[in-house]
């Protein structure tokens, strides 16, 4: 079975992209196909600089490699290197709606007021993430909720292309992780935490060391009720169980139920020092593959070569069945 992710290299990993993304895709390893992406096109649809977005792409592939993914096992290659990835985008484009693309929300979320202003690219950045998924025959995308939305729209273009010419693609299924699976921002709990946001407060780097972790969750937003419980009108506070929880397996409740008679701060102090001690290992492992920027393009070019044969397959399948003679 083949299983498909991918993180865009716009910024240093939070720990939501860890806990919701990186860790559940490390655990498929052993019982699925998994391609693991770096989607890079997908990060120039927001502007990135292009020092930085190099070695933006280079830190993923090294956060990958870290967290666990094993590149002789798994499919770890950057979406850029295999240009099919652009040419079924500009297919699926002329089989998606104008509708179908205006009802995606993340769109409208990142665009916000000034959509007319932002890259055609964001609009149609769905479209992208679709062709990523039907190249390579993927039966599982494991997301956050965040992303379920653009994994449906690939389920229907997938269908409508098969129906118009013919059996081509596979219809993937969005597998929803259910705990962890969404990490909220520190400051706005209402609103996911993004590697995009502006303040780099509201959200925890997989690279913040122990101080700067501490300083975030000592002024992440809760609420002034007594008692540590676990309730849906209290969005900061269940954050903070949710990252706990993603770190030691306990259910929520349980973690809530030994706070009985502490405080909101017992709790901070406990989510900082938990989140200090499961990162730095990991952040001593990155910095040590960083210092062998070599190996890291090799790793990333060997994967993309493998990518790209079965890219190219299923591109040619996707022009024949339509006519576009090859
Ligand atoms: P950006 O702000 O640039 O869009 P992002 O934080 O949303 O960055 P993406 O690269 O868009 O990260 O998403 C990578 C993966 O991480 C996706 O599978 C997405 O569902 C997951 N993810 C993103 N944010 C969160 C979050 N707050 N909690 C859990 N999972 C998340
Ligand atoms: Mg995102």
């Amino acid at each position: 079975m083949r299983a498909l992710t991918g993180i865009q290299p716009t910024n240093i990993l939070h720990i939501g992209n860890l806990f919701g993304a990186l860790q559940p895709a490390v655990a498929l390893q052993h019982d699925t196909d998994l391609a693991m992406m770096i989607v890079d096109l997908h990060a120039i649809t927001v502007p990135q600089d292009p020092k930085t977005l190099r070695e933006r792409i280079l830190f993923l592939a090294a956060a990958y490699i870290a967290a666990g993914i094993d590149p002789k096992k798994t499919m770890l290659f950057q979406q850029s290197q295999v240009s099919a990835h652009s040419e079924l985008a500009w297919i699926l484009q002329t089989v998606c709606r104008i509708g179908e693309a205006e009802r995606m929300t993340q769109f409208k979320d990142k665009a916000g007021e000034k959509s007319e202003k932002v890259s055609v690219g964001l609009f149609t950045y769905p479209i992208l993430m679709a062709a990523d998924i039907l190249l390579y025959d993927t039966e599982v995308v494991p997301v956050g909720e965040d992303q379920k939305q653009h994994v449906e729209l690939a389920r229907d273009l997938a269908i409508r292309f098969n129906r118009d010419f013919g059996e081509t693609f596979v219809v993937p299924k969005p597998v929803i992780r259910q705990s962890g699976a969404r990490i909220r921002s520190l400051l706005e709990p209402e609103k996911k935490m993004s590697k995009s946001a502006t303040n780099a407060k509201s959200y925890i780097s997989i690279m913040d060391d122990a101080d700067v972790i501490r300083k975030k969750i000592r002024g992440a937003v809760t609420d002034s009720e007594d008692g540590i419980t676990v309730d849906d009108s209290r969005l900061g506070l269940k954050n903070l169980l949710t990252i706990l929880h993603a770190i030691t397996g306990q259910s929520m409740v349980d973690i809530a139920a030994g706070y009985e008679g502490k405080a909101m701060k017992n709790l901070k102090d406990d989510v900082a020092e938990a989140l200090v001690l499961s990162l730095e290992p990991m952040q001593a492992e990155i910095n040590g593959l960083l210092t062998n920027e070599d190996s890291l393009i090799a790793i990333i070019a060997e994967g993309s070569q493998k990518a790209k044969g079965l890219a190219d397959v299923k591109i040619k399948k996707v022009k024949q069945a339509m006519g576009l003679l090859l």
